[in-house]
């Protein structure tokens, strides 16, 4: 099959060195959590961001991607991804996507979530399903993982999440296909790619120790995505609402570790009846 190459394992000692990387990363989004309130700027919850990682020992690993000058992503509403942090003041009701990496000791993590600025009693009723849903469909793609298993199992089983909460919900949730998840380790993007979305291959083979950063983007409408003229923000091309979450992942012999969460995914993992498989 063409672009079948087979896929390589990290050893215990890199995923610990990668833990480090994920655990900061998590610990900063948890941080921004706490700060996204009206009347804050993007801005300022990158400078946050950056002070965090820089005083806990890590590179923001954006800032190595050539062109790209800030530690996060704040995508806004119809963005999806990839928004500029600024000036922009936060609104009661708006939704946040987050997009965070550091690199520690030469190793990588990237994770994003979604919020409503202001919490949920500010949020429109159908946002709240959309990042729920979003997380769901995370979550869901990582359970899919196992050694010997197919990659692209992973964009099966966030169609699937996404198609059974369009059912509950009553909503038309569109999974967006024209960016993708990929590798981590020394580099941040690193092949293989990882669709998030179902696709007609199966991709390759799941491997003991391979670690890679699964990434749903949905929103409440289109597909379809365009770039503006700042030549980094993705919108969708409706202006329908977006939501983005992320993890990097360890697959594991015996199960997965979820290398930015900061529980590494335990909760998560077991309420799916998926292993847990840390290095302890
Ligand atoms: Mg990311
Ligand atoms: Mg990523």
């Amino acid at each position: 099959m063409f672009g079948r190459r087979r896929l390589q394992g990290r050893t215990d000692e890199q995923l610990l060195l990668m833990r480090e990387a994920g655990l900061l990363v998590g610990r900063t989004l948890a941080l921004l959590s706490d700060h996204i309130r009206p009347g804050i700027t993007t801005l300022e919850l990158d400078r946050l961001a950056e002070d965090f990682i820089r005083s806990h020992g890590g590179v923001p690993n954006f800032q190595l991607v050539p062109g790209y000058h800030h530690t996060l992503c704040t995508s806004v509403n119809e963005e999806v991804v990839q928004g500029i942090p600024g000036g922009r003041v936060l609104e009661a009701g708006d939704v946040v996507s987050i997009d965070c990496g550091a690199e520690v000791k030469g190793w990588n993590g990237d994770a994003a979530f979604t919020a409503v600025v202001g919490g949920p009693e500010a949020a429109r009723p159908e946002d709240l399903d959309l990042i729920a849903a979003t997380e769901e469909s995370l979550y869901a793609g990582i359970a899919a993982m196992q050694v010997g298993g197919r990659l692209y199992a992973v964009g099966d089983a966030v169609e699937g999440a996404i198609g059974d909460a369009a059912a509950r919900d009553g909503h038309t949730y569109g999974v967006v296909d024209e960016y993708v998840g990929h590798g981590i380790g020394q580099q941040m993007h690193m092949d293989p790619q990882i669709p998030n979305y179902a696709v007609r291959e199966t991709g390759p083979k799941l491997v003991d120790g391979f670690t890679g950063a699964i990434e749903p983007m949905v929103t409440l409408g289109t597909t379809q995505t365009r770039v503006l003229d700042d030549d980094w923000t993705v919108v969708t091309t409706d202006g329908s609402r977006a939501a983005h979450w992320e993890h990097s992942v360890a697959v594991r012999a015996d199960g997965l570790w979820i290398l930015t969460a900061i529980d590494g995914g335990q909760a998560a993992l077991e309420a799916r009846g998926a292993a847990y498989a840390p290095i302890s």
